[in-house]
């Protein structure tokens, strides 16, 4: 919801500004949506209390989005324009009280003495700090004081995050041969002259001060070479670069195959539409998507290019920056605020013309965007599940292309479901790219080879009497590989570990008959272990015995990586073994170190979670063995099959893509299950045509939509009468509206039943457009509304 305020006469504003607004008895940051002479319907309308910038932050583009995603995914406005914002904006404004030069020599009050002292001290303090230091002190107080001409009363931003960076520097004000003569002279009478030093390094090119002071220079040498007209000081605004690391050397395009370009042609054909490019793992995607960015500038316009965080390596800044140096800027949740303000308002401006990052780099400010790239689109990290608006950049930049034209490529080797869905139904274009292709000497491509893959049963394992958490085959190959020198790749599913069960001689996992995901233990049921579906909250008691087979050996599942680190030493003791998962992942810079320590040749076999999966391409990685490819079927959520099949696909792409031979090896319980059976086959068509069966049989996306609503409380009674009142008001608003969907699911544990000490219930519903009855149901804080959610666990 937005709010109105009369403009102050003398005032003029346009949509998209930033103003200061009285909100209650705070000022507030506010940005102007839009303007409208008609007389305000409400009473008691208040002033704009300041503008806070000159040119306007946000274009009507970026202002329509706005209110497309506070709509769609049942955010508050303010969040919904703010993701538009550069760092730096929405933040509060506070109110600020500064010392004036000269103060009025008027009697005050003690407590305004005290007030005067304490600005006179500290200088510029905000309203909270000053109340802090002088109890009982009030607004109209000080108000009372800026009268009377004591100090000033303003308004702020709360922290000076996203603030322009300035250098001071030094100039020639003469020519370089007039200061190198001068300097010369100079050094002739005194031979260890400052001021000869710093003429003769200026003579070369402008300088900062504090290289000039390195150089020995003081303030005084400064100010006396500048008082002669030698030299002149000034302010430069330094722009901080995320690319100050890299040096790209400009590289020409590379001439497209026939395959690839006709994928381009197709494309450019058709702007403005959606389009998918299906393609496996180095079938050329990335040079289509490079020959769109060149076609998009060469008409004028700028392109926005969107990967996972995790892809976002060196190696992929590099491709774009070899061809797209000077205009390609780089946003990602790494960059600093103001690294990141610099870069926006450098896209703003229209010097950054290429546009390469993660999730929200969706919302760089261009005005004329013509080409907006999603590559991996089915990666779930497009999603925003933390706060609101909980937006998917596919979406959202679907939304673009409808308020610009902008032609939106979707590029993925196992594309969603529903993309694909909606590409085989022709609402998108689709685009298939299927051989690999590889570099080949003296330039151009030559034929690749997709890897071999072997689906080991580990059930014949155990029964050959190896219960070893590696195969016979896979050991056999790490061991071939390790004594060719070159590398493998353990891959370890740790979501959902230990947390279902498996049958060790049928592959069997319970699944709710109604809702066809797989029930999970419930680990807060000491006695009877049970076994519940977090859907639909089905609850059942956990048998003994395998209910498929009668096996005994139906037990709960998972290892974690370190417990494959350990068994990996162990099995081969003069291999040097690596970890690669979450833990050491946060680190900085430690994915590079990884990266850099596979090229050397320093690592034979690295243990990891399905972040592996992503952008490593390494010529001696011949290996990819996967643990347990069974793990991921378990999630209770229908996406299982499909990250299964995703993960899967990636990891085995991960071997033999330069040219040596690549072996990959899927150990499972389950070798018939359709994601395993498709991704040893690299058939995405095969497993799409199972999985969008299932899904049409079950009533999942694209049959219907989800939203799933999470409240959390730490009082647990509370969570469940909440959860309880709104599943039940939204069954009634349904009710009355004479619909028949949305389903109500739940209320039921989440998952993660317990975070920080909170319980977490939730409903989830499934219809036509399930967030559509919101309005009419009462959500506080507490409630989290994800709108087609990527994830239900
Ligand atoms: P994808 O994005 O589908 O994984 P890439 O675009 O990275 O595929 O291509 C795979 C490899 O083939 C890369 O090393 C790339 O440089 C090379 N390549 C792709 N197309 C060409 C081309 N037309 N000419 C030369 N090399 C190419
Ligand atoms: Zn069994
Ligand atoms: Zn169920």
């Amino acid at each position: 919801m937005g709010f109105s305020y009369r403009v102050p006469e003398g005032v003029s504003l346009v949509a998209g500004q930033a103003v200061f607004v009285p909100f209650g008895p705070r000022i507030l940051q506010g940005i102007v949506l839009g303007l409208t002479c008609e007389e305000p319907s409400i009473d008691g309308i208040r002033d704009i209390e300041a503008v806070a910038d000159p040119d306007p932050v946000l274009d009507r583009t970026h202002i329509e989005l706005a209110r497309w995603l506070s709509d769609t995914y049942v955010a508050p406005l303010w969040e919904s324009v703010a993701v538009s914002l550069p760092g730096g904006y929405g933040q509060r404004a506070v109110t600020m009280v500064s010392p004036v030069d000269i103060p009025p020599l008027l009697p005050v009050y003690p407590r305004d003495q005290r007030v005067l002292q304490y600005i006179a001290a500290n200088g510029r303090v905000s309203f909270d700090q000053l109340k802090e230091a002088v109890p009982g002190i009030t607004l109209p107080r000080l108000r009372r004081l800026q009268a009377a001409g004591h100090l000033t009363v303003a308004q702020g931003l709360s922290r000076p995050a996203g603030r322009p960076k300035t250098e001071r520097r030094l100039e020639l004000q003469q020519s370089a041969g007039a200061a190198q003569a001068h300097a010369a002279q100079l050094k002739a009478r005194q031979p260890r002259s400052v001021d000869a030093r710093l003429l003769e390094r200026l003579a070369v090119g402008g300088t900062s001060l504090t290289e000039a002071r390195e150089l020995g220079a003081t303030p005084a040498h400064v100010r006396r070479l500048e008082r002669d007209g030698w030299i002149r000081e000034f302010e430069l605004r330094i722009e901080r670069d995320p690319l100050a690391d890299y040096r790209f050397d400009p590289k020409p395009a590379a001439t497209l195959s026939v395959g690839q370009q006709a994928v381009a042609d197709a494309i450019w054909a058709s702007p403005g539409m959606t389009h998918l490019i299906r393609g496996v793992t180095g079938s050329g995607k990335t040079e289509v998507y490079l020959d769109l960015v060149g076609r998009t500038l060469a008409a004028g316009k700028s392109a926005i290019v969107l990967v996972p965080e995790i892809a976002l390596t060196p190696q992929a800044i590099r491709r774009y920056g070899e061809r797209y140096g000077e205009t390609l800027t780089v946003l990602h949740s790494h960059l600093g605020a103001g690294e990141l303000y610099d870069q926006w308002y450098r896209i703003q401006r229209g010097d950054a013309r290429v546009v390469l990052g993660s999730r929200s780099a969706i919302f760089a400010p261009m005005y004329n965007p013509g080409l907006i790239i999603l590559d991996e689109e089915h990666e779930w990290t497009y999603k925003q599940v933390e706060h609101q608006p909980r937006y998917h950049a596919r979406e959202v930049a679907e939304e673009l292309s409808r308020l610009t034209g902008a032609t939106v490529v979707l590029g993925s080797a196992t594309p969603d479901i529903v993309t694909f869905h909606r590409a085989v139904t022709g609402m998108i274009g689709l685009h298939e790219l299927d051989e690999r292709l590889a570099p080949a000497v003296g330039g151009g491509t030559r034929p690749g080879q997709l890897p071999q893959v072997a689906v080991i049963d580990m059930r014949e394992e155990l029964k050959g009497g190896n219960r070893s958490v590696f195969s016979v085959p896979l050991k056999r190959a790490i061991k071939r590989a390790l004594i060719e020198g070159e590398q493998s790749i353990l891959f370890v599913n740790r979501r959902g570990s230990a947390r279902f069960m498996l049958c060790r001689d049928c592959g069997y996992i319970p699944i709710c008959s109604s809702c066809q995901v797989a029930m999970s233990l419930d680990l807060r049921e000491q006695i009877h272990a049970r076994l519940v579906c977090h859907h639909c909250g089905r609850a059942k008691r956990l048998e003994d015995r395998c209910p498929r087979c009668d096996s005994g050996r139906y037990r709960p599942f998972g290892v974690g990586t370190q417990r494959i680190e350990q068994e990996a030493r162990a099995a081969f003791p003069d291999a040097r073994v690596a970890r690669w998962d979450s833990d050491v992942s946060k680190q900085k810079g430690s994915h590079e170190r990884m990266v850099r320590s596979l090229e050397a040749g320093e690592i034979d076999i690295l243990v990891g979670t399905q972040m592996l999966a992503k952008g490593l391409d390494l010529p001696e990685m011949t290996v990819v063995g996967v643990v347990d490819a069974d793990v991921g079927m378990s999630l209770p959520d229908y996406h299982a099959s499909e990250r299964t099949f995703q993960v899967l696909s990636q990891v085995a792409g991960r071997a033999g893509r330069r040219d040596k031979p690549g072996y990959v090896f899927i150990q499972t319980y389950d070798p018939e299950s359709p994601p395993v059976q498709c991704a040893a086959e690299h058939d995405y068509r095969a497993f799409y045509e199972v999985e969008i069966a299932h899904r049409r049989r079950a009533g999942y996306p694209p049959f219907a939509r989800m939203t799933r609503l999470l409240y959390r409380h730490l009082n647990q009674e509370h969570a469940v009468q909440e959860a309880s009142r709104v599943a039940g008001e939204i069954r009634l608003a349904r009710d009355a509206a004479g619909r028949a969907e949305p389903d109500v699911l739940g209320p039921t544990p989440a998952y993660i039943a317990r975070v920080k000490g909170e319980y977490r219930y939730q409903v989830v519903l499934r219809g036509r457009n399930p967030a559509t009855i919101l309005s009419q149901v009462r959500l506080g804080e507490r409630w989290a509304v994800d709108v087609d959610p990527v994830s239900l666990v």
